[in-house]
């Protein structure tokens, strides 16, 4: 029995980390959970699953789950809490999945802890992946790739090591706007942003998703995650997402991952790792499906994804930067504050205006993190969008 901790259990990961654990009983006993707002969701997991700590977003909601639920479980709040449940003692492994900047502090202290990692949340890789990598080799810790792209280079890199790598190809779906003109991108609003059309996931990364910043972030993890330099790393749209990713070896090699798109195989994979174990998830058809397609990326039209090289690249402080404002911007735009082709522009002009830091501790990371949060509102505030913030 592993102990496992959620942090972000009411997240679109975090649902499918538990459906996972549902299926197999006798290998996890859930002892974390914790949610920002969907406190009721919240409840019937801590009603189903006993964990022994649970943290909500905040005080009030807090105090709400403390009345219905036994006194024995502790029940925490806020970024602390987060902290108290990732190291919460026994635990084997956190399944990190919060969004954002939010969920760094917690997973680097649970890998001080000596828990291993399933990681979801992508934003900390790109924000502080020397500084979390560097962690893990200190601890032991493992850090077990839950995104599907990341699953299967892991997969296709089993047992080869990193010399006969020449490329590693991270498949996209593109979205659903990569067939789209820079006129029709223009006046894209929010309800069209959040229609993926093949993977349900949250809203934060649908909307990375549908700007390919979320595939620049891909790039950085896949840097940090497996050592391999970024210029052997390349994207290639596949909009049936069926192929997850694709290794290419030094002797022309291509190995490749496929499965139906259902994030619970990344997960499971992540979490039962070195073993398989068998489900009952739905199976390929590949003769049902015919064809599989695949299209260069078009960095003019995405510029995100140019942005992401170009801030791993520059290297320090400078991906932080760029997350932080992506994180800014997406917000406003779920929000209906700016337009779509605003996410880019401001990621452009705050990564233009940042001197990057070299080799930067944690808390360079954090300042440079909430510099660019600040410039972020800043510039789109000057600029004239309909901002009441
Ligand atoms: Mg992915």
């Amino acid at each position: 029995m592993k102990n496992i901790v959620i942090l972000g259990s009411t997240g679109s990961i975090g649902v499918n980390v538990l459906k996972v654990v549902a299926s197999c009983k006798d290998r996890f006993r859930v002892t974390g959970l914790t949610g920002n707002t969907k406190i009721s969701l919240l409840e019937n997991q801590i009603k189903r699953y006993h964990p022994a700590v649970v943290v909500a977003g905040n005080t009030g909601a807090a105090d709400q789950i403390r009345k219905k639920i036994k006194p024995k479980i502790k029940v925490l709040s806020g970024p602390e809490g987060l902290i108290t449940a990732a190291t919460w003692p026994g635990t084997d492994i956190v399944v990190s999945s919060l969004v954002g900047a939010l969920g760094l502090e917690p997973t680097l202290a649970a890998i001080d802890q000596g828990s291993d990692i399933a990681l979801a949340n992508k934003e900390i890789l790109v924000m502080a992946g020397a500084v979390v990598m560097a962690r893990a080799r200190r601890r032991k810790v493992k850090i077990l790739p839950v995104d599907s792209e990341h699953s299967a280079i892991w997969q296709c890199l089993k047992n080869e090591p990193a010399k006969s790598v020449s490329r590693i190809i991270l498949t996209a779906s593109g979205g659903p706007f990569w067939k789209l003109s820079r006129q029709e991108l223009a006046k894209v609003d929010v309800s069209r942003t959040l229609a993926h059309p093949t993977w349900n996931m949250g809203r934060k990364v649908t909307v990375d998703s549908a700007t390919l910043m979320n595939k620049g972030f891909e790039i950085i993890e896949a840097h940090h995650l497996f050592g391999i330099e970024l210029s052997k790393i390349q994207v290639l749209i596949h909009p049936e997402s069926i192929i997850h990713s694709l290794v290419e070896f030094s002797d022309g090699s291509v190995i490749a991952q496929l499965a139906a798109a259902d994030m619970k195989l990344p997960i499971q994979y992540a979490l039962c790792h070195p073993e398989r174990i068998p489900n009952k998830l739905a199976r390929l058809d590949l003769a049902r499906i015919g064809k599989l397609n695949f299209y260069k990326p078009e960095f003019e039209k995405f510029p995100c994804l140019q942005y992401a090289y170009q801030a791993a690249r520059l290297g320090g402080t400078m991906p932080a930067v760029m997350s932080a404002a992506d994180e800014v911007a997406v917000e406003l735009f779920l929000a209906h504050k700016i337009n779509f082709k605003d996410i880019p522009a401001a990621l452009a002009l705050v990564m233009k205006k940042h001197k990057p830091k070299k080799d930067p501790k944690l808390e360079d990371i954090l300042a440079a993190a909430d510099w660019s949060r600040l410039e972020t509102i800043q510039y789109l505030t000057r600029n004239n969008h309909v901002l009441d913030i």
